[in-house]
């Protein structure tokens, strides 16, 4: 399914803090792991944890019961904005290269990668 025409405008990217807006795990927070675009998924560290069954491997001599996070639906999170220091809405804005810049709809912050702080 190719319908997703705002890929490239995709409001919550890689290293962003997302919370929790409905479901089991509202309210929660954590820092975006892996985003299945096609999916619209999105998993969200140490959020939503499962536990798995699993077989011995190298990093798990013993095997059995891993927890591991699940997945969750784009549209179930948002984008926390390290000024509001609260989920809000975005808008996109283009800068002067034509790169789409998130914004804060709230206070108008840039909402973009710290860099050097992982
Ligand atoms: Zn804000």
């Amino acid at each position: 399914m190719m319908r997703y025409e705002h890929r490239a405008n995709q409001a919550i990217r890689k290293n962003d803090l997302v919370q929790v807006i409905c479901g089991r795990e509202m309210g929660k927070t954590g820092k975006v792991m892996r985003i299945q675009t096609d999916r619209e998924r999105v998993f969200v560290e140490k959020v939503n944890m499962v536990k798995k069954h699993q077989r011995s491997n190298a990093q798990n001599r013993q095997g059995g019961i891993v927890e591991k996070e699940a997945s969750l639906h784009l549209s179930n999170v948002m984008l926390v904005c390290s000024k509001c220091n609260r989920p809000v809405r975005i808008r996109f804005k283009a800068d002067k290269e034509g790169e789409s810049q998130r914004l804060c709809v709230k206070c108008g912050e840039t909402i973009e990668k710290k860099k050097g702080v992982s």
